[in-house]
């Protein structure tokens, strides 16, 4: 059996502890099972993507021992592709416009999916309704039916289940709720992108951290009515920092160009990881 797996950042900030945990756990799988590493760079949001920190990403990565297939796909470059993948959700009547705050729809298509979203549920509005809302230029959400998938698939949509280090999961996607795939602006959103990618680039086996665990719920539904390959997926522990809080893309103590610069070494950082305390 083949074995493809992928680390895939996002260039908002420098990587630390916890993204070093993630690239070495899917790099050290790929060279166990004789397979391939895939490098994905998630730059959708290019409000907070910067190409000092994709430049920085690559740099770290090579310090740490790492080697990805070349060349390493930007999402940026592909806004074609998920737009194509929306369009196909949309001829079916499985995604639906909704008009909500700015705010609160920005605040939902923003690629850092571990921020866990309120679960929406709601439909289209009626014709006349949107038309005008349209004609006003209002911005909106797409969001994905849950009720027009369920109905799309049958019991099919009931039988839905993935593997991941568990065992047999059945799939629960109403944890998400309605959720935004894309908005009027914006082609895509993370799940959309990501989910699209994973099968273009014959993902065979999804590492990532627990937090991204919800996720799988939601992107096996997607790939089911997408017609894509469902991969294994495999969560890993999440690190703390030596303060016992989760780490995040601020605390610079943890990023790897200021253990580097402080003269530590590849070694340490997986000996460090070793001994991280978890939540
Ligand atoms: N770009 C996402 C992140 O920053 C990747 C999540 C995934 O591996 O699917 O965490």
């Amino acid at each position: 059996m083949s074995f493809v797996t992928r680390f895939a950042p996002s260039p908002t900030g420098y990587l630390h502890l916890g993204h070093a945990l993630s690239a070495l756990t899917a790099f050290d799988a790929a060279r166990e099972a004789g397979g391939r590493f895939i490098l994905r760079i998630e730059d959708i949001d290019q409000g907070r993507a910067r190409p000092e920190f994709e430049a920085a990403i690559f740099e770290d990565l090579a310090w740490l021992g790492l080697e990805w297939e070349k060349p390493v796909r930007r999402q940026s470059e592909h806004m074609a592709d998920y737009e194509a993948a929306l369009r196909q959700l949309s001829e079916r009547n499985l995604v639906y416009r909704c008009f909500r705050t700015r705010k609160e729809i920005a605040d939902a298509i923003a690629s850092a999916p571990h921020e866990a979203q309120e679960a929406f549920r709601g439909e289209a509005l009626p014709p006349s309704e949107e038309d005008e809302k349209l004609a006003a230029g209002e911005p909106f959400a797409w969001r994905l039916s849950l009720k027009k998938a369920r109905a799309a698939l049958g019991p099919a949509y009931f039988a839905l289940v993935f593997e991941d280090e568990t065992g047999l999961v059945r799939a629960e996607p109403e944890r998400h709720g309605d959720v935004i795939l894309a908005r009027k602006d914006f082609p895509t959103s993370y799940h959309l992108a990501s989910v699209w990618d994973d099968a273009l680039q014959g993902v065979t086996h999804v590492i990532r951290g627990e937090d991204l665990r919800d996720a799988a719920h939601l992107h096996v539904l997607l790939q089911k009515l997408l017609g894509l390959p469902q991969p294994v997926y495999r969560h890993h522990r999440l690190v703390l920092g030596e303060d016992g809080k989760r780490l995040a893309k601020r605390d610079q103590a943890a990023t790897l160009r200021v253990l580097r610069e402080a003269g530590k070494t590849p070694d340490d950082v997986r000996a460090m990881l070793a001994n991280a305390p978890s939540p």
